[in-house]
């Protein structure tokens, strides 16, 4: 099952994306966790794509197509994937549309987080990231150990996740993301709206219950 993904920044869908990828046991595919990766290891990619992210723009749609034509043709998405922010324009909805036809695919499922504004703007200022393995840490501060993965990282402030990039995030999902919900009311599949609020559990169940199980 090839599965995207939408809705606004804070939403859950990095968190929900890993859960569903997991009992799915398919691979989860997120350009932010490849794009952040690659300005960390100071890549041709990452360089490209550094200015853009900090300002809480998007970086060019060519950019995430590169990056979605090797995923998308991994043997490791053979079985599908979870596709987590990566269609957030509707260039890119048409590209990824078309890379899946070339290989003989379709996008089976679409999962729309919603979550009202208010909400997003307490979880992603008071977010932390661990800088190796990208969970998020709600109330730990800065500096602190990740530990989780084993691989030791430290809990970093996404240079996205001050003030001014979430307005402008936000601001960004409005004018570019949002037409995407309508590209796929239009070329399905389906857009199922899931409840964003409430614990992991819950919502989980509640994608879960989208897609049929
Ligand atoms: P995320 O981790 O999904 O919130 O992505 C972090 C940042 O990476 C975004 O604010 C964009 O600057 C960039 N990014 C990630 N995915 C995309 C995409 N599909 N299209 C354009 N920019 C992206």
């Amino acid at each position: 099952m090839i599965i995207v993904l939408l809705g606004p920044p804070g939403a859950g869908k990095g968190t929900q994306g890993e859960r569903l990828a997991a009992r799915l046991d398919v691979p989860k595919i997120a350009t932010g966790d490849v794009l952040r990766a690659a300005v960390r290891d100071g890549t041709p990619l990452g360089l490209e794509a550094k200015a853009a992210m900090d300002r809480g723009d998007l970086v060019p749609d060519e950019v995430i197509m590169g990056i979605m034509k090797d995923a998308l043709a991994s043997p490791s998405a053979a079985n599908g994937a979870i596709l987590d922010g990566v269609v957030r324009t509707t260039p890119q909805a048409d590209g990824v549309a078309a890379m899946l036809d070339g290989l003989g695919r379709r996008v089976d499922a679409v999962l729309l987080f919603d979550i009202a504004e208010d909400e997003l703007v307490r979880r992603l200022s008071g977010r932390t990231t661990c800088d190796a393995c990208q969970r998020p840490f709600f109330g730990r501060q800065p500096g602190e150990p990740c530990e989780v993965d084993g691989k030791a990282g430290v809990l970093v402030r996404r240079k996205d996740d001050e003030p001014d990039a979430v307005r402008k995030r936000l601001q960004v999902y409005r004018d570019q993301t949002a037409p995407v919900i309508n590209w796929y009311e239009q070329h399905g599949p389906r857009v199922v709206h899931i409840d964003a609020i409430g614990s992991l559990e819950e919502v989980e169940a509640r994608a879960l219950l989208a897609l049929g199980y």
